[in-house]
């Protein structure tokens, strides 16, 4: 834990006790602050009751003695739905002239108080944040580094140990999370790309991209990955001498191209790393992500050795084109969190042909059409869930399918057909294009339920340990 003692004999508010909210209270009571906290759900404020954490109804404290109201990334700050909307604790805590921030903004504040030349590594970005924030810190601690990985990733940042000189903060930001960090300062900031999304709680695109900007603004070295207009415009408001730019698209300082990963200087390139045998990082898009990390890692002064080495045995994140293991030639890759055509997009296209699909469940707008051009690459499609009929009406004609509505009857069709398969690889891949609400709570579990499926079939063979 990071005990927050910067706010010692203070008296800090705070709303919303789920994982990130509870760990923030404890490191606040560790730190010396008295806290009061508040929850919409009972359950989470009698657990932090339990934890002996003072719970009081917001709207009836006395805020002139408070300092701070620190807010859970999830309540909306300046938009919901859409539409501008502030919640009660927000305005109550505006109308008090009370500061609101997050527990990022008090990690900050502790590193500024205790170590500030730590390292600290923030990254942000609309795709590809976790694997990023996973890749860094693996590569730090094959390094023999003291890597500490969380943020929007796993752990709360104050339940990570505190910041010390030697020790790396691998930190993941979402926007939210970014949004009340006002004086986030890493030593690192990589933002990688920004495409809309989020805009029900951000507004517009143009807010979105300010925020993102922010963790690189104040940054004392930057990595930006200039694949994206947005990206591109902000990189080109920074200050050159700390900036990085990366690229999976084009030349950059530090690019990917021809499945390995380079570094231009001074006319010159040189290959920092072969991504061609790392399975876990297949596709442009995880191009983008390595040469981020690499970036990123050789501003702080690791060697293009280790980090090539790190690179190499990066074993991937569950359910993110995860390759599970093989049954003779065919592998089978569990990519669940594609819960969109454009996730999908990223698995189709990280693979040639002998593709045997398995989709579907609650269909997003626009559906599979914009995968059109990689019908080709589909030996046949498994439909599982509630997308089936309209996505058999997009497959129609333009690749085999059959109607499996279930993922244990997919995995079976799909392990026989592939057996029969001439492919040199072929691939048995879940990337449902789709929400896994019809038939699961969440994509984990639907991936978890296809790997134990998987497991199950006679003579499969396991890839490796996961992550
Ligand atoms: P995030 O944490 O930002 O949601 P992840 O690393 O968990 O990102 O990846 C989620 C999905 O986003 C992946 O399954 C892949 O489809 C897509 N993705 C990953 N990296 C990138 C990238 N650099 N650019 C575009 N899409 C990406």
């Amino acid at each position: 834990m990071t005990p927050v003692t910067h706010a010692r004999g203070q008296t800090v508010a705070l709303f919303g006790l789920g994982g990130s909210g509870l760990a923030t209270a404890r490191a606040l009571k560790a730190g010396g602050a008295r806290v009061i906290a508040c929850d919409d759900s009972a359950a989470q404020m009698e657990k932090a009751r339990s934890e002996d954490i003072e719970i009081a109804d917001l709207r009836e404290i006395a805020w002139s003695e408070v300092s701070s109201l620190i807010l859970a990334p999830g309540v909306p700050l300046t938009h919901k739905d859409g539409k501008p909307f502030t919640h009660w604790t927000v305005e109550l805590a505006r109308a008090n002239k009370v500061e609101i921030i997050g527990d990022i903004e008090l990690f900050c504040r502790e590193r500024r108080a205790i170590a500030p030349d730590a390292p600290f590594i923030a990254i942000t970005g609309t795709n590809g944040k976790s694997t990023t924030t996973a890749l860094i810190a693996h590569i730090l601690r094959e390094a023999g580094k003291d890597a500490q990985i969380g943020g929007n990733i796993g752990t709360a940042i104050l339940s990570l140990q505190p910041p010390a000189l030697d020790r790396f903060h691998v930190i993941e930001c979402s926007s939210f999370q970014i949004d009340l960090a006002p004086s986030l300062d890493a030593s690192v900031g990589v933002l990688l790309n920004v495409t809309p999304d989020h805009l029900d709680r951000h507004g517009t695109i143009a807010d979105y991209a300010a925020i993102k900007e922010r963790l690189v603004k104040r940054a004392h070295l930057q990595v930006v990955g200039i694949d994206d207009e947005f990206c591109r415009d902000i990189a080109a408001r920074l200050q050159p001498s700390g900036l990085t730019r990366i690229s999976a698209a084009q030349g950059a300082d530090v690019f990917f191209r021809n499945s390995a990963i380079w570094r231009g200087h001074g006319g010159q390139v040189e290959k920092i790393a072969d991504l061609s045998a790392v399975r876990s990082l297949r596709g442009a898009h995880n191009g983008q992500n390595a040469a981020a990390a690499a970036a990123a890692l050789l501003a702080c002064g690791l060697s293009a050795k280790s980090i090539a080495a790190g690179l190499a045995s990066f074993p991937g994140l569950p359910h993110r084109l995860e390759e599970i293991g093989s049954l003779g030639p065919a592998i089978f890759v569990n990519d669940s969190k594609a819960t969109n055509a454009d996730s999908t997009e990223k698995a189709l296209s990280s693979f040639d042909n002998g593709v045997f699909w398995i989709l579907g469940g609650k269909s997003k707008e626009g559906g599979i059409t914009p995968l059109k051009p990689y019908f080709g690459r589909i030996a046949k499609a498994y439909l599982i869930g509630a997308a089936s009929d309209e996505f058999a009406a997009t497959l129609d004609g333009a690749a085999p399918f059959e109607r499996s509505e279930t993922l244990d009857v997919a995995v079976a069709s799909a392990a026989r057909d592939v057996a029969n398969s001439k492919a040199k690889e072929p691939v048995v891949l879940l990337s449902p294009a789709c929400a896994s609400y019809d038939q699961y709570p969440n994509f984990e579990v639907r991936g978890d339920h296809f790997r134990s499926l998987v497991n199950e079939l006679p003579g499969f063979a396991p890839r490796r340990a996961r992550l």
